[in-house]
């Protein structure tokens, strides 16, 4: 297993509905979506994450409300290992994954978030923003749903 690297980071309100959240981009992503508009985190490039979590906390923990990983559950002992560190300075966490299955995402990464999007991007069914979408959000501590179309 690859240890994660970051491809940058930035300060997003959209993402994560209702909070302040540092997206941090993980590359290598291993899904591979079809027509995916980040394909620049396909490849195994960036900065190694555990290396500079606890920069990038310090650096804008007063500013944001959450950190959204912009994947990284190819690597779920490091994700949970950044997830606490997080936790630990009372933020929000949120994952954004391309895998389908929610039951493969480990027990304790789960119950280290608040939020999770899951499901690849297909094309003909469009992002979270349309209503024929296969992608699913949740806010699991309200244990409900996240829609982002009306
Ligand atoms: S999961 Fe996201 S980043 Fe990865 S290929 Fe699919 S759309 Fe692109």
């Amino acid at each position: 297993m690859r240890r994660l690297k970051y491809n940058g980071y930035t300060i997003v309100m959209q993402e994560v509905p209702n909070e302040i959240s540092l997206a941090i981009n993980i590359s290598d992503c291993p899904y591979k979506c079809k027509g995916c508009h980040s394909s620049y985190l396909w490849d195994y490039v960036g900065l190694y994450l555990t290396n500079d979590i606890d920069n990038l906390l310090d650096k804008y923990s007063s500013l944001i409300s959450c950190v959204c990983f912009m994947g990284g559950d190819q690597n779920q002992e490091e994700l949970l290992y950044c997830l606490k560190k997080a936790k630990k300075r009372k933020l929000k966490t949120c994952l954004y994954t391309g895998n389908d299955d929610i039951d493969s995402i480990s027990k304790e990464v789960v119950e280290s978030l608040d939020y999770i999007k899951i499901g690849r991007y297909i094309e003909e069914l469009g992002g979270l923003s349309c209503k024929t979408t296969n992608q699913r959000m949740f806010d699991l501590n309200n244990n409900k749903e996240i829609f982002f179309y009306k």
